[in-house]
């Protein structure tokens, strides 16, 4: 007798379960149901569904299996930041933080293992590329998280907000981040509202316009330099979408939501993007699109040639953003005592892209400032 793989529940939508209990011959409000016990109550066994006939959840159990990314590892930093290691398949492993704060609770979640784009300055890029992961790896990312804090969507509300901002490009994975992004906003699911949820790019612009037909989140952009020259050195990936098609993409982005703002994301990297120069260069793009800037102060990682601009010429920056009326923040660093901060989600991978032993090497040649 051969054996078919049973569905994982966490890899559909609210739709896509419907569409699958139709399939099994049941009515489709039963999903939601099942997605209410899974999503509020964090049961991953039918037969703890006690409202569900006993009849069905013997099908179900036949057919659907629930089952959540294994938790290797985890660790709680000094601020209260919350970072696992999650287990895929192999050798391989993601990681997912948590970021509490008075008046809310970011969970950061990770949309491959590995990233293949390469940004000189983030630490999974040093690790290669793998694979994209599945909607239920992304979305069980959420759920573990949820569990872990007891969070019940609309009653007890530990979790508010979600970014796609983990290891890998949310938008080269795009039909598994849409459909874990619709359960993160559905009601049966963790009730988010769609500003709270957040997908950030480091600029893929098909796939921006794609982003805007299909969902209806916070979009946030790595930008990271306000000219082609120094973003194609440090994000390689502007060499195909340059900085005027990236802010046409973004414009698009908001013609279609009314008072929508993108977020640009801009690491501050000493000496290299963060002269008064740059933030008057940065304040002229600024002026093409609604937005904000989010500074990031860069998060050092082992064997970096890159460090972290100083306090005072980060505030400088942000008065020349001010000044201009680009409204400007800097985002705290949280969590780096656990290498829990942004550019620093390494997890494990087991590279296909030689990039790891490349790094490796130049490291152990002492050659990495050539990276
Ligand atoms: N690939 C997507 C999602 C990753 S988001 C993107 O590029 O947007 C991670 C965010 O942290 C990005 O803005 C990224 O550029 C930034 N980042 C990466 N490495 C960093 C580091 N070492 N210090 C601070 N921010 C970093």
């Amino acid at each position: 007798m051969t054996t078919t793989a049973k569905n994982n529940l966490f890899d559909f939508d609210r739709q896509g379960l419907r569409d699958l209990f139709a399939q099994l011959g049941e009515k489709p409000y039963r999903a939601d149901q099942v997605m209410k016990w899974v999503y509020h109550r964090h049961v991953t066994d039918f037969a703890e569904m006690t409202d569900v006939g006993k009849a069905l959840r013997d099908k179900l159990a036949d057919a659907v299996e629930i089952v959540p990314p294994k938790t290797l590892f985890e660790k709680q930093a000094g601020d209260g930041t919350y970072k696992w290691l999650l287990g895929m398949d192999g050798s391989n492993a993601i990681e997912t933080v948590f970021i509490p704060e008075t008046s809310r609770g970011t969970l950061c979640v990770s949309s491959q293992v590995g990233c293949g784009l390469n940004c000189q300055f983030c630490s999974t890029a040093t690790q290669g590329f793998n694979r994209n992961l599945s909607a239920a790896e992304i979305i069980g990312q959420v759920w573990v998280a949820a569990k872990h804090l007891g969070n019940v969507p609309h009653h007890q509300r530990k979790l508010t907000n979600v970014v796609m901002m983990g290891m890998g490009e949310p938008l080269l994975n795009f039909d598994n981040v849409v459909t874990a992004m619709s359960v993160m906003r559905d009601d049966l699911g963790f009730g988010l509202a769609n500003k709270r949820v957040t997908l950030s790019t480091a600029g893929l612009v098909p796939m921006i316009d794609r982003l805007s037909e299909a969902s209806d989140v916070s979009l946030a952009v790595s930008l990271h330099a306000p000219n082609d020259e120094l973003r194609t050195e440090l994000v390689p990936l502007n060499k195909k979408y340059p900085i005027k098609e990236l802010l046409d993409a973004c414009v698009r982005y908001t013609q279609r939501r009314p008072r929508t703002t993108i977020t640009f994301e801009y690491t501050m990297l000493k000496g290299v993007n963060d002269q008064p120069e740059h933030a008057r260069q940065l304040v002229k793009l600024m002026r093409k699109v609604p937005s904000k800037v989010n500074l990031i102060p860069f998060n050092p990682f082992h064997g970096t040639r890159f460090e972290r601009s100083e306090e005072t010429t980060i505030r400088a920056f942000q008065k020349i953003l001010l000044d201009a009326n680009v409204l400007t923040m800097v985002r705290r660093t949280r969590g780096d005592d656990i290498d829990a901060a942004c550019g620093q989600l390494k997890g494990q991978v087991d590279d296909r892209t030689r990039r790891q032993a490349e790094f490796k090497r130049k490291l152990e040649g002492g050659v990495a400032d050539a990276a």
